[in-house]
């Protein structure tokens, strides 16, 4: 199925290939700038180059004798931005790999991995801005100008006196309030302002860790199973392993990632530390930063522009020890990593679902450790049956924790029968009791439901009547405090009607959103502060924390909450986990629901008790008899995760199979399905891979365009792989591929 190239002509300068952020799926060659010579230019460096019509910036990426294009045809770079390389060898690689893996424009890939002020052209170090004298000021300063003011004619003789000029740092310290002066000099023309690259040289490893440990916590004493687990890991540095650290919420696996990333540390090595959430690095950097006396750096989504230059410079220049971060970290410049920890590796936050290169930080992050010849460690109370199955097959080393560091006993999981109870506002008799009782007792209650808003939908009573989104086929979202109807897949609001839109009729809320049921228990137990955690409650990183410190000093008695409840924090005044509604898991046409149902429900368990107390957990169900809530609830993740596993392979999906999803969206369903139509005859009569679709997604409607998808699987990786370079090739030259807008998630993790 590929085109044969055409024989590379031959170029004594030799040819650049340059990684150019554009949607093309190849390097693009260049010549050298005028009078240098290929081999020379540093691999990793930023380059301007022509491109088009327009001139842009890129990365090298290699070196080549010639190029597949005439010889008249290639351009030359116009000029080289870094002598030093800005990406090294070993990170071009990974994001050369992660390119090719998740087939994506390799410029886009590089492009996002470099922050943005650096895509534009600015120094890669770290800048300081400096005071310089003029030739002219030194002239002015000779002949004793200014002559009526008196602190510039002193700034001018304390410059006259540093030709090499004067940082502004070093100015402040030695003459404070001095700016004013040289800004005026400067508009005299007597001195200059210049932006230098601060001195990194200064800032090898050993320096840094300025050694703070009088003022450091005291760490406690490791149990044997985290001493174990500490050893495996201390022992494998210097090559790369992979371990799977296994543990209930409260196990203490943040602790070994914290005695991993010392031992690291100590010789002299860096350590990546990604976590999935950006409300999780404020709180794990505290940990980190009470018990390692070096510089950290936190890079996440939420950063400005120039934080997250400050905080790439610091990771680059070796200056932080410790990088923790979010998703995208997994490409921070690290020199000399030594480790790398995966907190929470289940969670499907680690994955890209969205714009750009889907990738997943986990699995990326387990290349770059193999790249480096690195220890990673992956740690979790509710591994993905990915993970668990490479345990397994001997990939991954598994390093359980059985035991809650507190001692605490391991919560009582309850199914309650819907079907069997009455039911008022969502909740079923015995869970009231069971809230009024905890509540009586001084325990804390924490509710959770993975809908957010007042209502799922909005009914007539008299017409049947459902308030629909105009650009979607979903469903409006009932906000009662905020007066509105939300389209919760675009965004799309609109005022609250009180009367039907179609017959006039009084209209009337339907199902419960986490907002109800704050509302309902509020009116059950007036006497009980009661908080609400999801999107619409908590903006930022900020309001997750202050309802997070509500619960934990006691002055909130009741949280009611969205997935944003199960992630993280533990509290050890809560005593009773109501899960409202495990259904939505159980019969979707996702083949993962099951398994982020099961995680979900163990995660939020997990949030509770404290000592001797065990926390109990109520799970609201009309199914109390299926097999994986009882697997669930008899057995533990371990027991559902084995039965899962065996559906999986029975049924051939993920881990025993290879998934990818070409998804494409159009203004029609017929743009949308013709090109994925399309795409599927374009791989022949006998594919070697298996295609199930092309289908319509399950919200088929979004935003006024038509989603649609074909699924590939094919039972090994590697032949997965070599069928996806050739075909997407032919798929993007498709005439019906430019009526859609169209993408390949590679190991997908949402399916529908
Ligand atoms: P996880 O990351 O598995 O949820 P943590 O490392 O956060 O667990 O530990 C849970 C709690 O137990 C924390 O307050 C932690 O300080 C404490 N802890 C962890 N290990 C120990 C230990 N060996 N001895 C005493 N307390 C510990
Ligand atoms: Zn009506
Ligand atoms: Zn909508």
């Amino acid at each position: 199925m590929t085109g044969t190239r055409p024989k590379p002509e031959a170029s004594a300068a030799g040819v650049l290939r340059v990684a150019v952020d554009c949607p093309l799926r190849t390097l693009l060659d260049y010549l050298p700038p005028p009078g240098e010579s290929a081999p020379d230019l540093p691999l990793g460096a930023r380059v301007q180059v022509p491109f088009g019509p327009r001139s842009a910036i890129g990365v090298i990426v290699a070196q080549a004798q010639g190029s597949a294009l005439p010889g008249r045809r290639l351009k030359a770079i116009s000029a080289l931005l870094d002598r030093e390389p800005l990406l090294n060898a070993g990170l071009l690689e990974l994001l050369q790999w992660t390119a090719g893996y998740y087939h994506h424009p390799p410029g886009e890939v590089i492009a996002a991995a470099i922050p943005a002020a650096l895509r534009a052209g600015q120094s890669a170090l770290a800048q300081e801005r400096w005071l310089e004298i003029t030739a002219a000021g030194l002239h002015a300063s000779l002949s004793g100008e200014p002559r009526r003011a008196l602190r510039q004619r002193e700034l001018l003789k304390m410059l006259a006196e540093r030709p090499a000029g004067i940082s502004l740092t070093q100015l402040d310290a030695l003459a404070p309030g001095a700016r004013p002066a040289a800004r005026a000099l400067s508009k005299r023309g007597w001195s200059r302002f210049t932006a230098r690259a601060a001195d990194d040289s200064a800032a090898t490893p050993a320096l840094m860790a300025t050694p703070r440990s009088a003022a450091m916590a005291a760490a406690p004493e490791l149990s044997a199973a985290q001493a174990l687990a500490v050893e495996a890991i201390d022992a494998a540095a210097g090559r790369y392993g992979a371990f799977l650290l296994h543990g209930v919420p409260g196990s203490g696996k943040t602790e070994v990632y914290l005695r991993a990333v010392a031992r690291c540390l100590e010789r002299g090595a860096n350590a990546l530390v990604l976590v999935p959430e950006i409300g999780l690095t404020p709180q794990l950097l505290e940990r980190f930063r009470a018990r390692l006396p070096v510089r950290m750096a936190v890079l996440h989504s939420a950063l400005s522009d120039g934080e997250r230059l400050a905080a790439w410079r610091e990771a680059r220049s070796g200056r932080a020890r410790v990088v923790i971060g979010t998703r995208s970290a997994v490409f921070a410049p690290i020199p000399g990593l030594g480790l790398i920890t995966v907190d929470e590796e289940h969670d499907s936050s680690y994955k890209q679902q969205e714009g750009g290169c889907r990738y997943s930080a986990r699995d990326v992050a387990v290349r770059r450790a193999q790249q480096a010849a690195v220890p990673v460690v992956l740690g979790s109370a509710t591994p993905a049956l990915e993970s668990l199955h490479n345990v397994q097959l001997g990939r991954y080393r598994p390093l359980p924790l059985p035991r809650r560091a507190d001692q605490a006993a391991a919560p009582r999981l309850a199914l309650i029968d819907l079907r069997a109870h009455a039911v008022h506002q969502g909740l079923a008799g015995p869970v009231t009791q069971a809230i009024g009782r905890h509540l009586a007792a001084d325990g804390q209650v924490l509710v959770y439901l993975n809908r957010r808003g007042y209502a799922p939908t909005l009914l007539c009573t008299s017409c049947g009547w459902i308030a629909p989104c105009s650009e979607c086929d979903a469903r409006l979202t009932v906000h009662r405090e905020a007066a509105q109807l939300r389209c919760h897949w675009c965004g799309a609001t609109q005022p609250l009607p009180a009367r039907c839109g179609r017959c006039g009729f009084a209209v009337k809320p339907v199902g419960q959103g986490t907002e109800r049921i704050a509302e309902t228990l509020a009116a059950m137990f007036p006497d009980a502060p009661l908080l609400r955690l999801d999107r619409d409650t908590a903006r930022g990183a900020a309001d997750v924390e202050a309802v997070m410190n509500a619960l934990l000093d006691g002055s909130a008695r009741i949280l009611v909450g969205t997935q944003m409840v199960t992630k993280g924090h533990h509290f050890p005044g809560v005593s009773l986990v109501a899960v409202i509604n495990a259904d939505q898991g159980l019969f979707s046409t996702d083949f993962r629901a099951a398994e982020r149902l099961a995680q979900t429900i163990v995660q939020v368990a997990g949030r509770a008790g404290r000592g001797a107390r065990a926390g109990e957990v109520l799970i609201q169900t009309e199914y109390p008899e299926h097999p994986l809530l009882q697997s669930l609830i008899n057995g533990g993740y371990e027991a559902f995760a084995a039965g899962a596993l065996a559906e999986r392979a029975a049924a051939r999906w993920p881990p025993f199979s290879r998934l990818a999803l070409l998804r494409a969206s159009g203004r029609s369903a017929a743009d949308a399905l013709g090109f994925l139509r399309a795409a599927r005859e374009c791989a022949g009569d006998r594919p070697p891979v298996r295609f199930l679709g092309p289908v319509s997604a399950a919200m088929a409607r979004r935003a006024g365009r038509h989603h649609a998808q074909l699924l590939l699987e094919h039972a090994g990786r590697l032949e997965l792989q070599r069928f996806l370079e050739a075909w997407l090739e032919l798929v993007g030259r498709l005439r019906e591929s430019r009526r859609v807008r169209w993408a390949i998630d590679v190991d997908p993790l949402d399916i529908q």
